[in-house]
């Protein structure tokens, strides 16, 4: 096949996998990078079952993944893990995509979807005492749904606010000994989590601290003795655990250094970083975006999943010659 006919896709989760399907059935030979050592994107990390996509029910994270993979890997699709992109150069259908192996692809056009990453270590920056906690006392992201049953008669201090917040306090009220949510601003969970923890605030078992920011951890006799501003006090709070579930951001950094500079010129990005589409999934000439990496108003497999197709859709039609 043709480099006119040849598309590299950044990113191996649900919106990579999906439009390259979808370039495939259209005619295409789409190639996928990934700089993860293994293709799925984020729901490789989602350790409950996702009722969310029609369809597959019952089928946890790694499981819908690994679908998905197999998927694209039965329908011929090239799907290359463990290698970044690094440089970028050329015009719309007469690109040239540098590897991290040293192989170079010559593409029409390129999409991107390289979705977002956990807030991790970086929340607790400048957080005295932090450095002397045990990793396995802290969880991130993610990591924070990981072996619940692990948690039974635990006291856990949960950072943030939204629904992965709510919902990590949801599952732990039913075993855990206490669990504590501060945020830094109101609570924005949806309702049916809030109503669920404002049944473990009126059985005593969980208290929500707003607005409420970690300053201090040290390591005492009885557990992690965390010290918080809330509102204009300060209070402490003695854990076993600290789960920090402090959203997500954008992997866009690495476009900056990626492209070259008339292409990165043309990108637009919105105030947290993520890339700006229109509605067809076009970010510049010959570049396109789709899934979490462009800030979808709920993110989610099956918004990622239509929004490859589209921008798979919108590539067949950009590049069509007759
Ligand atoms: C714990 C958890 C639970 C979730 N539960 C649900 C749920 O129940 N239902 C639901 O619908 N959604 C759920 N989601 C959200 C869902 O997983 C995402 O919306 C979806 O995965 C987004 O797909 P994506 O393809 O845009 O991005 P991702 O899945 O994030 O995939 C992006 C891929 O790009 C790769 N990548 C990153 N940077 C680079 C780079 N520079 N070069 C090459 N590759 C790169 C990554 O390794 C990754 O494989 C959950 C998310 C998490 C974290």
């Amino acid at each position: 096949m043709t480099a006119r006919r040849c598309i590299a896709i950044l990113g191996a989760g649900p919106a990579g996998l999906s439009a390259a399907l979808w370039l495939r059935n259209l005619g295409f030979d789409p190639r996928v990078l990934d700089a993860a050592d293994r293709a799925g994107g984020l729901q490789k990390l989602n350790f409950l079952a996702n009722e969310w996509v029609l369809g597959q029910p019952g089928q946890t994270g790694p499981a819908l993944a690994a679908r998905f993979v197999e998927h694209a890997g039965a329908a011929g699709i090239r799907i290359q893990t463990g290698i970044r992109p690094q440089r970028l150069d050329g015009v719309a259908g007469n690109f040239h995509l540098r590897q991290s192996d040293g192989a170079t692809l010559d593409c029409a056009a390129v999409l991107i979807a390289t979705g977002t990453r956990y807030r991790a270590a970086e929340v607790f920056a400048g957080v005295a005492g932090i450095e002397g906690v045990p990793a396995d006392r802290i969880a991130y992201g993610p990591h924070a749904f990981a072996d619940l049953a692990a948690q039974t008669g635990q006291r856990i201090l949960i950072v943030g606010g939204g629904d992965n917040a709510y919902e990590n306090a949801r599952l732990l009220l039913p075993m855990a000994a206490s669990v504590f949510l501060a945020m830094r601003s109101r609570p924005r969970a949806q309702q049916s989590l809030a109503l669920a923890v404002a049944e473990g605030v009126a059985t005593g078992r969980c208290r929500v601290m707003h607005p409420a920011s970690v300053t201090a951890v040290a390591k005492g006799a009885a557990g992690l003795e965390v010290t918080l501003a809330v509102g204009d006090r300060s209070e402490r709070v003695v854990v076993d655990r600290i789960h920090v579930l402090a959203g997500y951001q954008p992997n866009t950094a690495f476009l900056r250094e990626l492209l070259a500079p008339e292409l990165f010129a043309a990108l637009r990005f919105d105030e947290q970083g993520y890339l700006r589409i229109d509605e067809a999934g076009r970010c510049a000439p010959g570049l396109y975006a789709a899934g979490d990496v462009c800030n979808p108003r709920f993110p989610s497999v099956v918004s990622a999943l239509a929004q490859g197709a589209i921008a798979a859709k919108t590539i067949e039609m950009d590049t069509r010659t007759t």
